[in-house]
C-alpha cells in the first residue's frame, strides 16, 4: 500500500471517529473569522464563552471600525493576547469596509493581507466557510503530521505542502478540523502520546509507540 492511499485511510479514519465542526466555525465567515483570530494563544473554550457578549457590543464591522480601540480591548480581556487582538480586529474591520465592501474575502492571496491573518487563519476560513480546499497547519497539525511520517518539514508552509501532495482536496480541509481534536485527545504533543489506544496506529510511522501505562499497586 502505497503512503497516499495510507494517508487517506488515517484521514478517513479521523473523519469518522471525530464528526464535529471545528470549535471556531462559528456558522458565518464574520463570526468565524475574528473567532479564529482570537482563538491564538488561548483556548477554544475561552473564546466561545466571551464571543457572545462580545458580538452583542460590537455586532458588524461598522461598529468595530468606529470603537475605540480600549473598548474593543476591555470587551476581550479574557483571552491572551487582548490588546494586540483588539488592534487587529478593528484595523480589520476597517480594512474589510474600505476594500471588501463588507465582505469576508474569498481568496488567500486577499485573506493574508488583513490585519491579524496568517496562512493557518486563512485555510480555517476557506475550507470551514467557503469550501475552498486548503490545509490549515497549527501545532497539532504539524507535529502529528511528523509522527505519522508525512513530512519532514520544518515550517509549517513545508508541512501544508507535503500534505496535499499526500491527500486529495475533497480531504484537505478535514486534516485541521481532525487532527486538532485528535491531537488533544490522542496523539498529544510532548513525550507520550497515547499510541496504545489509537485508531490510526496502524499507519503511523512513529517508532517509539506508546504503552498504556500500568496501575501501580
Ligand atoms: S500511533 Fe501514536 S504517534 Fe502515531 S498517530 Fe497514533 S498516537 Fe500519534
Amino acid at each position: 500500500m502505497n503512503s497516499q492511499s495510507n494517508a487517506a485511510k488515517t484521514v478517513a479514519i479521523l473523519m469518522k471517529r471525530y464528526p464535529q465542526k471545528a470549535d471556531m466555525d462559528l456558522g458565518n465567515p464574520a463570526d468565524s473569522l475574528i473567532a479564529t483570530i482570537f482563538s491564538a494563544r488561548t483556548t477554544d473554550a475561552q473564546v466561545l464563552k466571551m464571543f457572545p457578549a462580545f458580538r452583542q457590543r460590537f455586532p458588524d464591522w461598522k461598529s468595530l471600525a468606529r470603537a475605540k480601540e480600549s473598548d474593543i480591548a476591555k470587551s476581550i480581556n479574557t483571552i491572551g493576547l487582548y490588546r494586540n487582538k483588539a488592534k487587529s480586529v478593528k484595523a480589520l474591520a476597517k480594512m474589510i469596509i474600505r476594500d471588501y465592501d463588507g465582505r469576508v474575502p474569498k481568496t488567500m492571496d486577499e485573506l493574508v493581507t488583513l490585519p491579524g491573518v496568517g496562512r493557518k487563519t486563512a485555510s480555517c476560513i476557506l475550507s470551514a466557510c467557503f469550501d475552498v480546499p486548503a490545509v490549515a497547519v497549527d501545532t497539532h497539525v504539524f507535529r502529528i503530521a511528523h509522527r505519522l511520517g508525512w513530512s519532514k518539514g520544518k515550517t509549517p508552509e513545508k508541512v501544508e505542502a507535503d500534505i496535499k501532495k499526500l491527500l486529495p482536496q475533497k480531504m484537505w480541509g478535514e486534516v485541521n478540523r481532525t487532527m486538532v481534536r485528535f491531537g488533544r485527545e490522542i496523539c498529544i504533543g510532548g513525550k507520550k502520546p497515547k499510541c496504545w489506544m489509537c485508531p490510526v496506529a496502524e499507519w503511523c510511522a512513529y517508532k517509539p509507540k506508546t504503552k498504556e501505562p500500568t496501575e501501580r499497586r
